[in-house]
């Protein structure tokens, strides 16, 4: 039995050293509602809601507020990844 990294597809061989990477990711909630002027707006707004609710997948309407994954890595490229976890552009090094 042996496991393999999941981005660059090393082989690992059981025992060895690997690291689970969980990303999960939360909508976030400021605590701002798009501002509502009136009853009947609220109400055109909830039907509006409620419609879109009813024509959206629920594994997609989920996905919008909650996602998760986990992947196995090998050392190198638990490094890799930790160097820049949001793939940021690298400063340019040869001007
Ligand atoms: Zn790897």
């Amino acid at each position: 039995m042996s496991k393999q990294c999941d981005k660059c597809g090393k082989e690992m061989p059981d025992g060895s050293v690997a690291y689970e990477v969980r990303i999960q990711v939360y909508a976030d909630f400021d605590g701002v509602l798009p501002q509502v002027e009136t009853a009947e707006e609220l109400e055109a707004r909830l039907h509006e809601l409620v419609a879109a609710m009813d024509r959206a997948d629920p594994d997609e309407l989920m996905r919008g507020v909650f996602h998760e994954e986990r992947h196995l890595l090998c050392p190198g490229c638990r490094e890799r990844y930790l160097a820049n976890p949001l793939n940021l552009p690298l400063p340019d090094t040869h001007p």
